[in-house]
């Protein structure tokens, strides 16, 4: 027989168990439950709430006003969706077309002006934070004064609080319409391990869990329902929601109608039918990370809002950090990357799915724990790949970009491109999947120009499935190498990146940060002009007819035999930066193109031409700057590790470290990701503080209330275990 999991029991007469493990009797060899009570003392003579039963008993039912129940039921029952089961533990009745009670509904509008909890209880008691982030409370309180509400906030700001801290200070249950199964889950295991009485309805749920959780829900028993747009309109769940009492209805990734966003789902556009089929309106809120002028003035009027307030926190991640590598040889830039990344959790994004099975294989091989996503694998291997990142079984993901939708991971702690992407919307969504958490994470590209070639390539082939008219499929096009060459552009300037992606969000920024690669190399440019102008001098002489590789090999001394055949030997700069490294002169003529010194013909044959600033640089009445001199050909392992050592923290690593592992255990235990039990943050906390009483756990940013009572022993011991061995 199957025994029961590990795990929280509620007794049929409601007090709370755990069940430790399951053990042998000494004599009899039957089956024996170790449990322990949960509640203060527990009920055994010696006080310590531990109980030795046999698994018969634990297992049986027991009858009760001619209702059978089993004796211990796990507690997800109660508030979480359980898992898929046979056992047939008893549904109370329902019906779907139980009378709706309008009446109660009315009364509680009346009474909400009594009612509100005060937020920043709710704040510290469930989620363990002293303070909010950045407009989380101006949407809060916007919501909470009755008012519709629009937020567009950047990932990683923290939105989901934005809706939930409203829902639990009012009263009532509130409706979250949300695309993604994944995501409805994550988040309904987040606020049940925070003691939020939560659920969700999908797809996902057999028949049996969908009858529990409205069951559930009719009873009042859940402050959050979580729904897929394609249920709203269902006879059974429009009688659920006219029959209890809704707080708000809150829109997640509200751009999924627009059919201006990406990612347009058509049964978004049910939501407002949803609303107006409700006896009383509720307040209504709309939140997204992505959002255009266009997508935004959508959301607005096609869900219906009244009057909404709207709060836009902007797109600055400060927690991340940028960084663009031009290596010569990719795999070692990653490797050296991946050394000072170990044990973190992060991503590795490449542009073809051969890419990715090469890089995956190459990662494994040095004995990194990687997986890999792209399409041309099979649901089952994708679904279980994800699953082994989220749960930190695989630290690393090698993947295409169709890995993302729906990874809501918070501790990502480094997005790497192996491959530039095709824009910086693309760019700044995949390399945003860092540092959700709020915790300092790092995103790396590395550039080569093979990429540009693969991604023209991309868009020469764009729209041939389409139906597009040719016309349509040229502006498409045309498009698409603009939106390239901002991203090239991005690849190449020496300026502060994040101002950059900034600026091309059109939001207004510093021109510096203290948290990007060239912001900290680049306190001081040098002047490279002199080196600039024999670039210039050689493409002058060779009669703009070459292009840069050919360029190079001039510069460079080569004996190619094509160069020898056009006499290219006999020009005044052949040679003439023989001393610098291939790759550091490469990079520099394409920082001469971006700055408009040199130019490139776009096409079959890129070849180099005097740029409109050229004559300037000649003249010395412009200059050349770069972060750094061009590498001279025996410096050069020495600064590449310089340039890639991480930003990242590395204090009480071992210590660290050990929470880790409590915190996968404790996971493990409850079958949920690591990061439900607790974020990076506060284990960092921990590290800082390390509580040795509940009342000091309590204080670490993180914990709540039903966190501290489940998990404070565990993480306090190891704590203490770690101190010990520091003697
Ligand atoms: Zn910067």
């Amino acid at each position: 027989m199957d025994y029961p999991k590990k795990g929280r029991y509620r007794h049929f007469k409601g007090g709370e168990y755990e069940l430790i493990y399951i053990a042998r009797h000494s004599e009899t060899d039957e089956p024996m439950v170790v449990y322990k009570a949960l509640y203060k003392g527990g009920e055994t003579p010696n006080g310590d709430g531990i109980w030795v039963r046999p698994l018969s008993m634990w297992t049986e039912t027991v009858t009760r006003d001619g209702k059978t129940f089993p004796r211990f039921s796990p507690v997800e029952d109660e508030f979480c969706v359980p898992p898929p089961c046979d056992d047939d533990a008893p549904i109370e009745a329902y019906t779907d077309d139980a009378p709706i009670e309008p009446e109660r509904t009315l009364a509680h509008q009346q009474s909400v002006q009594e009612e509100i909890g005060d937020i920043r209880k709710i704040l510290s008691d469930v989620y363990g934070y002293t303070s909010f982030r950045d407009g989380q409370e101006d949407a809060i309180n916007s919501i909470l004064s009755g008012r519709d509400t629009v937020g567009i906030m950047p990932t990683g700001a923290g939105k989901s609080m934005c809706y939930q801290i409203p829902a639990l200070a009012l009263p009532g249950c509130a409706i979250v319409i949300s695309p993604l199964i994944s995501l409805m889950k994550d988040q309904v295991n987040s606020l049940t391990q925070s003691g939020v009485k939560a659920a969700y309805l999908n797809s996902s749920l057999t028949e049996r869990q969908v009858s529990l959780a409205i069951a559930n829900a009719r009873k009042g028993r859940y402050k959050i329902i979580y729904a897929a747009p394609e249920r709203l309109l269902t006879e059974r769940f429009l009688n659920l929601a006219c029959s209890i009492p809704i707080s708000l209805v809150a829109v997640d990734e509200a751009h999924c109608i627009s059919q201006w966003g990406q990612d347009f789902r058509p049964n978004y556009l049910d939501i407002p039918k949803f609303i107006a089929s409700l006896p009383t309106r509720p307040r209504v809120c709309a939140f997204t990370a992505t959002a255009t002028e266009n997508v935004r003035e959508d959301i607005k009027k096609l869900l219906d809002l009244k009057n909404p307030y709207e709060l836009v926190t902007g797109f600055n991640r400060t927690n991340l950090f940028f960084r663009v590598l031009r290596p010569e040889k990719k795999m070692d830039a990653l490797s050296e990357l991946m050394r000072s990344y170990e044990g973190m959790s992060g991503i590795v994004y490449c542009a073809t799915r051969k890419l990715v099975e090469d890089v995956s294989d190459k990662l494994k091989l040095m004995g990194i724990p990687a997986t890999r996503y792209h399409a041309g694998l099979t649901d089952d291997e994708r679904k279980r790949n994800q699953d082994a990142f989220s749960m930190d079984e695989a630290n690393v993901m090698v993947a295409t970009n169709a890995f993302g939708m729906g990874i809501d991971k918070p501790d990502v702690r480094y997005v790497i491109h192996y491959n530039m992407p095709k824009d910086i919307e693309s760019y700044y969504q995949e390399a945003g999947r860092a540092g959700r958490d709020g915790e300092r994470a790092e995103c790396t590209l590395l550039y080569s120009r093979q990429d540009i070639v693969t991604q023209n390539f991309f868009i020469d082939h764009m729209g041939e499935e389409s139906g597009l008219d040719e016309k349509e499929a040229e502006r498409v096009k045309e498009l698409a190498r603009v939106r390239l060459n901002s991203m090239k552009g991005y690849c190449l300037t020496d300026e502060c990146l994040r101002a950059y992606i900034l600026r091309y969000f059109s939001e207004a920024s510093e021109d510096k940060c203290s948290l990007c690669m060239n912001c900290q190399a680049g306190q001081t440019k040098v002047d490279i002009s002199p080196v600039s102008k024999i670039i210039l001098s050689c493409v002058d002489e060779s009669g703009e007819r070459f292009g840069a590789s050919m360029i190079v090999n001039v510069l460079m001394g080569s004996s190619e035999e094509r160069l020898l055949s056009c006499k290219l030997d006999r020009l005044s700069s052949y040679g003439a930066l023989s001393q610098y490294e291939r790759a550091s002169i490469t990079e520099i003529v394409e920082q001469m193109v971006e700055k408009g010194f040199l130019d490139r013909d776009e096409g079959m044959y890129p070849i180099l031409r005097l740029g409109p600033n050229a004559a300037s640089l000649m003249r010395g009445s412009m200059k050349m700057t770069a972060l750094r001199m061009p590498e001279a050909k025996s410096s050069r392992t020495k600064k590449a590790k310089k340039i890639m050592q991480t930003t990242l923290s590395t204090d009480n690593k071992e210590l660290f470290n050990r929470l880790r592992v409590v915190r996968s255990r404790l996971a493990d235990q409850k079958s949920v990701p690591p990061y439900v039990i607790f974020a990076d943050a506060t284990l960092h906390d921990m590290c800082k503080r390390r509580p040795h009483t509940s009342a000091e756990f309590l204080k670490v940013n993180g914990v709540g209330e039903t966190k501290m009572r489940a998990y404070a022993k565990d993480f306090i011991s190891a704590i203490e275990e770690w101190e010990a061995a520091q003697k």
